[in-house]
């Protein structure tokens, strides 16, 4: 099973993709972890695509694009993936719909999470994520038990540089322009749900299993 999680930055998409994949044996492939890593590892595609990300820019097509489809023919993804923030546009829709047709592979479902923009602004403004586990906190709605540790690997917790207000509004107004449109290519093809993305974790995690299965 091959699923894309489509939804603006603060929607819960790295959060329910890891979930979701660990209940249905997939792979989760995050776009962003991808390319942090590329950051940590100073490789030249990190250090391109951090200036991008900064200022919540999203890095050129032609680079992500490589990047994914490269991740995707790895053997480990044989049995199905739970795409996270890729695709961004419609380009990359695209490429990995031809990639895909080259394999004699498409995408079984496309679960765009809801959530309004006033949600998204509150929830990226006082988030926290570990270093090691990448899970996510907030500083008031569900604060770590000791300050700046994670509360499943005692991490170390930090702040995203793109989490900034003067990104996170970037970010939610280049979703608009740029991804939005994704909503609709999805939905000519039929594989498009829409699921409320503004419930607890748990609500919306059934929500999205419930749609994709
Ligand atoms: P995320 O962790 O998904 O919020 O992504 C963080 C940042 O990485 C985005 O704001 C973009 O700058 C970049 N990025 C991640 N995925 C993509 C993509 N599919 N296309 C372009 N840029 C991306």
């Amino acid at each position: 099973m091959r699923i894309i999680l489509l939804g603006p930055p603060g929607a819960g998409k790295g959060t329910q993709a890891k979930s979701m994949s660990e209940s249905l044996g997939l792979v989760h492939i995050s776009s962003g972890d991808l390319l942090r890593d590329h950051q940590n590892r100073g490789t030249e595609l990190g250090v391109t695509a951090r200036d991008y990300m900064k200022k919540g820019l999203l890095v050129p097509d032609d680079l992500i694009i490589d990047m994914i489809e490269e991740r995707i023919k790895m053997p480990d993804v044989e049995f199905g993936y739970i795409l996270d923030g890729f695709p961004r546009t419609v380009q990359q829709a695209r490429s990995l719909e031809k990639a895909l047709e080259n394999q004699g592979e498409r995408i079984d479902k496309v679960a765009n999470i809801v959530v309004s923009d006033q949600e998204l602004i509150t929830r990226l403004g006082g988030r926290w994520i570990c270093r090691q586990c990448q899970q996510p906190f907030h500083e008031i709605n569900s604060p770590p038990q000791i300050e700046g540790q994670c509360d499943t690997c005692n991490g170390e917790l930090y702040q995203r540089e793109d989490d900034t207000s003067e990104a996170v509004v970037k970010r939610i107004k280049v979703f608009g322009e740029q991804t939005n449109p994704l909503i609709e290519y999805y939905s000519k093809r039929g594989t498009l749900v829409s699921v409320d993305g503004e419930g607890s974790i748990e609500q919306v995690r059934e929500s999205l299993i419930g749609a994709v299965s």
